[in-house]
This record gives structure tokens, sequence and C-alpha cells, in this order.
């Protein structure tokens, strides 16, 4: 008995002596309060080691969490309590090794100093089966908006992104990207589900998709990557939200809110798209699915309410190149595209991009057992080439549909009836083409976390309380300092002499008590400068330039001169302005480089004696596709005596990623406008580049044309019941597309045409 006592005694020691060393059940878990107890233990995490981070802020933070772990002891690192722990500053976190899990973190307020913010590999070693759950990235954006960045970069296999709530990417690059750049992360079977991918901000140039799975170089290559329930919110960037780049991915069961852009499958093979529910409630660039390449798959997936078109529509496949090159357009061969539902698609595109180029039309595919309903009656397909390689059966639609569909599409009345799901399904029974009734309907309360609000994109105007301001300078400058974002300021009558520049950078309205009696003059250059995070909406003031500084380039509104990373919105109403002429180049509104208005407009102004330009928004000239404001309008002002062009906006480059600039013009009176000598444009209003104009209802007197300049993207310019008084008829012209000019000009006065 005792020598097995002494046996056994000797026996325990040696396997302490190896489980401090096997690590399976000798684990720890380390509370770690500064960077220092971080790095003390980060290279000797073994097996079923957990990191736990004291709740606070973690300020220039790069965390590797690095090891292996095992599927049954992973290596963990988490937050003391979840959303407690904020990663700030140049901070990121590199996951490299095997069974890697991160939850609970919040990345905000700051940046990644490399070239993501999370990424599955360090250096050379990529993660494997490793995973980041619960995670929060918000607005932690590069400050230079030109400066590229991933949010989440996979690498290596068989990893995972869930949970997690990603919102905000204002800078250049793809939020999450799925890299197939060697060997070792092709074929990943990487997941990505569960996500919330809330509002990405028109970006303004190529650049700003929500995920990309592979590129153009590795596309043949498949990925195996999983997309699976995640949730898009206003994912505004450009026009591919997802753009698939690899074969063999599935996307699955997400849903698409109001989020402008399309799932574009752009390179690669076999990829399966289905059951995802697209809901665009008529917002303006929404789209659904843009079918390239062999073997794809899309079916049982709903699309309601999507205005896009083009490259952007609701449905769209597209026409190849014969023998493509890798990086462009691969013919469409062997689609599938069955039981999905349209309803009020504006779009259904067929062998669209057809042109010199891409000359392969869809050869091999069906097109079967949709339900397309448009409620205005209005036909949505298009067929750009031959379509007799794509075979119709069993399809339903209420409009009547092209001769070339044949038979394959039956047009007959369809009524709907919301379902327990919340879709719409033909009332009878016996339509059975469009989506399956056991389609669920993925909530946005099943994506992201719990415990971080999933807040709308921007705060509107008008949305908080209203303060009086008596009419002094003073008085109109604490009230700024202590608005909050949409609160409205209400100015007394009376004058307001502001003698330093206002700087807008919350949501505010200026909005005069009595409209006509509050006088605003200014002795700086400029009266507002917005800056980051400033939209600003002035109603009912009167401003005029008399006190201003007897110095050329004044201006009423200008934004920070470069470096804005947030988009704005500018709104004028019922506003006089005048006496904008103390010396040359006054102008009423000058856009800073690299800002981006989502918004400008200017209602119901009267707006005279101005040496400048009204809207000078021209301030990207090295043509790489950027420019300076999503959507202008001007209705119902009236202009006179302005030396320069009401509104100067450019959009260079080549580039096709964008929606905009959009322009609106109309029930204007305007006179005498565009003549000054440094109007170089010798333009009452000059557009080069803009991809969507409305120029309709304007009395345009004895002023310089408009002169319109089209580029690429196949522009729309309306110019329609203006009446031209004094003034030479429109200028259009193509810089890109040979032949005729694509502009309709219709129902346009032109009278007091003198023989100049
Ligand atoms: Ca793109």
């Amino acid at each position: 008995m005792r020598f097995m006592w002494v046996y056994l005694f000797a026996l325990s020691t040696i396997l302490m002596a190896c489980s401090s060393v096997n690590s399976n059940t000798d684990t720890n878990t380390y509370v770690v309060e500064d960077q220092q107890e971080y790095q003390a233990i980060a290279n000797k995490l073994v097996a079923g080691d957990t990191v736990i981070l004291k709740n606070g802020t973690w300020t220039d933070f790069e965390i590797i969490l690095q090891g292996k772990g095992t599927e049954d002891a992973p290596i963990t690192l988490k937050a003391e309590t979840k959303g407690k722990v904020i990663l700030s500053g140049e901070s990121s976190l590199k996951l490299a090794g095997d069974y890697l899990v991160a939850s609970g973190l919040v990345f905000k307020d700051g940046n990644t100093p490399s070239s993501a913010v999370i990424e599955f590999r360090n250096k050379d070693v990529l993660a494997h089966h490793s995973r980041v759950t619960e995670v929060v990235i918000d607005n932690f954006n590069n400050p230079d908006k030109q400066e590229s960045d991933y949010w989440v970069a996979f690498y290596g296999r068989h990893n995972r992104l869930d949970h997690s709530h990603i919102a905000g990417k204002r800078n250049k690059g793809v939020t999450v990207a799925v890299r197939l750049t060697t060997e070792a992360s092709q074929q990943n079977y990487h997941r990505i589900d569960h996500n919330y991918f809330g509002y990405r901000p028109t970006f303004g140039s190529n650049g700003g998709e929500t995920l990309r799975i592979g590129t153009s170089h590795y596309s043949l290559t498949d990925s195996h990557t999983l997309v699976e329930n995640n949730y898009f919110e206003h994912t505004d960037g450009e026009v591919e939200i997802i753009s698939v780049k690899s074969g063999k991915n599935i996307i699955r069961g997400n849903v698409f809110y109001e989020a402008r852009g399309t799932l574009t499958l752009r390179h690669g093979n076999g990829n399966i798209v289905e059951q995802n529910v697209f809901l665009g409630n008529g917002v303006p660039h929404t789209g659904g699915i843009r079918i390239i390449n062999r073997d794809q798959v899309v079916r049982n997936n709903y699309l309601e309410g999507l205005t896009g078109y083009r490259f952007g529509g609701g449905f769209t496949i597209m026409n190849g190149v014969p023998n493509s090159p890798i990086n462009r357009y691969h013919q469409v061969d062997n689609a599938t595209v069955e039981n999905n539902t349209f309803i009020n698609v504006a779009h259904f595109q067929l062998a669209a991009g057809s042109d010199a180029e891409r000359t392969a039309t869809p050869i091999n595919s069906v097109i079967k057992n949709n339900l397309i309903v448009n409620e205005d009656g209005k036909q949505p397909f298009t067929a750009f080439d031959d379509i007799s390689g794509i075979t119709f059966s069993g399809n339903v639609a209420n409009t009547e549909v092209l001769a070339q569909i044949g038979t394959g599409v039956a047009t007959q009345e369809v009524s709907l009836t919301p379902h327990d799901n919340g879709l719409r399904y033909p009332t009878s029974s016996a339509v059975t083409a469009g989506v399956k009734h056991d389609l669920s309907v993925l909530s946005k309360d099943q994506t992201g976390v719990t415990w971080y609000p999933k807040t709308p994109a921007s705060v509107s105007f008008d949305s908080g309380k209203v303060h009086q301001v008596e009419a002094n300078a003073i008085a109109l400058q604490n009230a700024i300092e202590q608005a909050a974002s949409g609160d409205i300021l209400e100015l007394a009558p009376g004058e307001f002499t502001i003698p330093k520049l206002v700087i807008i950078d919350k949501t505010l309205t200026l909005k005069a008590k009595q409209e006509g009696q509050t006088q605003v003059s200014f002795e700086r250059t400029a009266l507002f400068e917005i800056h980051d995070g400033g939209s600003l909406k002035i109603d009912g003031l009167h401003i005029s330039g008399q006190a201003s500084p007897d110095a050329a380039g004044n201006s009423v509104v200008r934004t920070q001169k470069w470096g804005m990373l947030k988009n704005y919105r500018f709104e004028l109403i019922n506003a006089t302005l005048s006496d904008l002429d103390i010396n040359h180049s006054f102008h009423v509104f000058v856009s800073g480089k690299g800002a981006f208005a989502d918004d400008i407009t200017l209602r119901n102004n009267t707006i005279s004696n101005v040496t400048g330009d009204v809207l000078q928004l021209n301030k990207e000239t090295e043509d790489l596709g950027i420019y300076n404001a999503e959507y202008v309008t001007l209705e119902n002002n009236t202009f006179t005596e302005i030396e320069g062009a009401l509104v100067k906006l450019y959009r260079g480059g080549t580039d096709e990623s964008t929606f905009g600039p959009h322009f609106e013009m109309t029930n204007n009176k305007v006179a005498t406008v565009g003549f000054g000598k440094r109007n170089h444009e010798q333009a009452s209003v000059f557009l080069h580049g803009v991809q969507v104009a409305n120029i309709t209802n304007n009395t345009i007197e004895q002023s310089r044309p408009l002169v319109i300049e089209h580029t690429v993207g196949e522009p729309k310019t309306h110019i329609i019941n203006n009446v031209f008084d004094g003034t030479a008829e429109p200028l259009v012209t193509e810089l890109r597309v040979k032949g005729p000019h694509t502009a309709v000009l219709q129902n346009n006065k032109m009278i007091n045409q003198s023989a100049e």
C-alpha cells in the first residue's frame, strides 16, 4: 500500500509538470488593465486562455491576438463588460494563429494606423478558425477621406465575423473585404453572419463598397464564403453594396433596407444568391441583383420598391466581352433565376451594357417562375441586345412584356396580400410564381449587438428645440455654441453685424422670426463656415455683403477649406441676398476641396448683385471621379445680376461607380447672369459629368447659356419648358461618346434672339 502511494505521488508530480507545458487543464484567465500588462502576456497565450480587457477607454492600442487555440479550447480576448471597452485613437486588432476569439470591443473616436481596423492576420501569420463577434466599429475613420483602409480584412480560412455592428464608414475603402491574395486564403469557407451594416454615406467616387469578396485578379478562384442573415441599412457608399469577385459564395437571408446600390456578381462563377430581401421604399438608386459570369443561381429572393436603373437597377443581367480579360466582363452562361418576386421594381434589364466591347449576350440561361408586379402598370423589361440565350418559363407579370420574352412571362392581373412574414404574396393561390411562402425575413434586432444603438444616419433639420435669439451678434454666437444638433435658432427682427467667422459643426437652422425682418451682414471674408458634423439651413434672413471686407473672394457660406470627412447638407430658403459686390469674386456658397454635400437646396430666394458664383462646386479638378455634391436643387428663386454662374458643378474622370451628381432646376427667374469677365466657363449654369439634370419651367433672360458637358455613365439631361429670352440655347456636348448629344430639349421657347 505504501509503495502504491509513493507511486501515485510521483505520477501526479509528473502530470503536473506536463500540464503546465501541455496546457489543456492548466489554462489562465488574465485580467489586464493597461497595454503593458497585455504585452507581458501576449506572447504566452495558449489554448484555453482568456484575456479580459478592463472597462475603460484604451487609446492607441494596436492589439495582436496571437497563438494556437484548439476547437475545444480557443484563445479568447474579451471585454470585461461588453460595450464598455472602448478602443480609440490609433487602434487596431490583428488575429494570427488558430481558434482565436475576440468579442465585446468598441472601436470609436479614432482610426486604424494600419491598413485595417480588424485583420485576420499579423504580417505573414494568418488566422484560421477564428472569430470576431459582438464587436462595434463606429465612425472609425481616417481623417483623410481619400486615405484608404478596410474595417475588417479577412485572410486565412474558416474565419467568422458575426453579430457585429459596423456603421459610419466615410473614408475610402471597402468596409469588409475578403482577401484571396495567397493560396492559404482561398477556398476559405469564411462566415459573415448576423451583422448590422449601418449607414455608409455616399462616398462620391469608387471605393465605397460595404462588402467585397475577392478581387478580379483572383476571381477564377473559389472563395466559399457564406454571407448570411446580415442587415444592410442605408449602405449607400456606391453602386456596389456587395461586390462578389470570386466563386462559390453563398449570399443568403440578408436584408437590404433602403440601400442605394446592388448586390453585384461582378467576377467569379457558381455563386448562389437566395432568400434575400431588398426593400427600397422608392428611395432613389435602390437596387437589387446584377449578374455577370457563369453558373450563377439567383432564387427565392424578394425585391420591392427599387427605383435604380442601369448598373444600379433592381435586376440586371449583363452582356459580356468575348474572350474577356479577367478584369472586364465575362459572358453570362448557365444562369438560373427562379422563384423571385419583383414588386414595384422599376427596371429589369437584360443584356445590359451592350456596346461595341460588350457583345457576348447571355447564353444557356433560364428565368423561370418569377413574379413581376408593378402597381403603376409600367412594364419594367428592357432588352439591350439579343436575349434568345435566355429561356423564359412560368413567369407571371401584371404588365405587358417585351415581345422577345414571348410566352415565358404570362400577363395577368395579380392582387397582393401581406403575409405573416411582412412580405406581399398573390392573393390567389393559383399564382405560384415568386418567392416561397416560408421565406423568413430577418429583423434588424437579430443582427449586431443589443447594447449599442442602431441610430439614424444623420440628424434632420428642425428636429430639435426652438431657441429665441436677440438681435445682436453675441447673442447669436452664444446661441450657436449652446444649441444641440437639430435645433432651430429664431432670430429676432433687427440687424446683426457679425464680427467673426461663424463655425457650424452641428445641424442647425437659423430662421428669421419674421421673414425678411432680420438683416445680417458680416465683417469677415465669410459669414458661415461648415465644419465636420455641420449642416446649415438658413430660412427667411436678409443677408447683405455691405459690411464685408473690400477684397476679392468673399463668400456668404463656405465649407472647411480642405479635409472634410463627413458629408453635410445646406439649405437656403425664403432668403434675400444682396450687395455681394464690394469687390470681385464674391460668392454665395463655396465648397472646399474634399468636401461633399449630400444635398444643397436653394428655394424661394431672391439673390441679386453678386460678383461671383452662387454655388461653386468645382473643386475636384484631378478627374479622379470625385465631386462636391450629390443633389443640387434650385427651385422658385429669382436671380439677377450675377457675374459668375448660378452653379458650377464638376465631376471629372471616367469611373462609373457613383450615382450623382444630380441637378434639379425648376421655376426660377434668371436675369443677367454669367457676364463677369472671371466667369471662364461663360455659362449661367455649368455642369460637367453630372449624371442626372432636370432643368424645367425656368425663365432665363439676357444671360449666358447653360453649358452642359456629358462625360461617362449615360447621363440623363432634360431641358424642358424653359423660356430663353435673349439667351442663347443650351450648349450640350458629349466629351466621351461619339455622336450627337443625348440631352432631351423639349418645348423650350427662344425669344428675343439677337443675331450675335
Ligand atoms: Ca466599386
